[in-house]
């Protein structure tokens, strides 16, 4: 059996290694999925957040000689944006920007690298439990992964610690290891994220507003605006003009 936790940096992820540590689990490997917006310079992590991993890292390392594993898909979300379509609706389109429901880059960039580690190690015979940051009060997600659950690819979260988001943030926060996005975002994940609420997008909009640029000039080249009926130009006068952001 190979016992992996999964590190997104986020609070959960990382509170779930602190509790493994604590409770003394057993633990084999960290591993992190490093979203890319392009190969090169742009991470997916909103500034913030790429700046503080390193340091996250380095904790890590120094306080429990953990060195964090990083994966990363074979697409980035620009080349997955311009990839042209060869089937589903859109033929012969760019990709275009993930939908809110069925996010590409949710199983392009997130899922499949790590779906891919795994599958590797299970074809080595070997079994795989895999620890996930999800807390008691997200049930949703909580069925969704214990549904993937086969007989020799388990998963523990800190719902079966019996942890909540609250706890997990406070956990962190104990450590040092609390990363300073949840002081100024609401959130954690892509600074291009589909899914993120209209007061993110403000958030991003205004703290980070290269980064609006860059989406607001892919928006030229998607067959579908970023939000459902919204385009980013449209979503900019309703931030300019202090419009309502639920
Ligand atoms: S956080 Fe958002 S943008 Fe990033 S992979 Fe998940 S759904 Fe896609």
């Amino acid at each position: 059996m190979k016992y992996i936790a999964s590190c997104s940096f986020g609070k959960d992820s990382l509170a779930m290694l602190l509790k493994i540590l604590e409770l003394g689990l057993p633990l084999d490997e960290v591993v992190y999925c490093d979203i890319r917006f392009n190969e090169k310079s742009l991470s997916g992590e909103t500034p913030e957040m790429a700046a503080w991993i390193p340091q996250a890292e380095k904790i890590l390392k120094d306080k429990f000689n953990i060195t964090v594993k990083r994966i990363s898909s074979r697409w980035t979300f620009k080349s997955h944006f311009y990839r042209v379509k060869r089937k589903g609706n859109h033929i012969g389109d760019n990709y275009g920007f993930p939908y809110v429901v069925g996010a590409w880059c949710n199983s392009r960039l997130k899922l499949e690298p790590m779906n891919k580690y795994i599958k590797q190690i299970l074809k080595s015979g070997e079994s795989v439990t895999e620890y996930i940051g999800i807390a008691k009060d997200e049930p949703k997600r909580l069925q969704r992964y214990k549904k993937l659950e086969t007989e020799n690819h388990k998963y523990v979260t800190l719902a079966d610690l019996d942890i909540t988001e609250l706890e997990a943030m406070e956990i962190c926060k104990q450590h040092n290891l609390l990363s300073p996005i949840y002081k100024s975002s609401f959130r954690g994940g892509c600074w291009f994220c589909p899914k993120q609420s209209l007061k993110q997008l403000k958030w991003l909009y205004t703290n980070h507003p290269e980064l609006w640029q860059v989406l607001k000039e892919m928006e030229k080249d998607s067959h579908n605006t970023f939000k459902p009926n919204m385009t980013l130009t449209d979503l900019e006068e309703r931030f300019k003009q202090g419009g309502d952001t639920k």
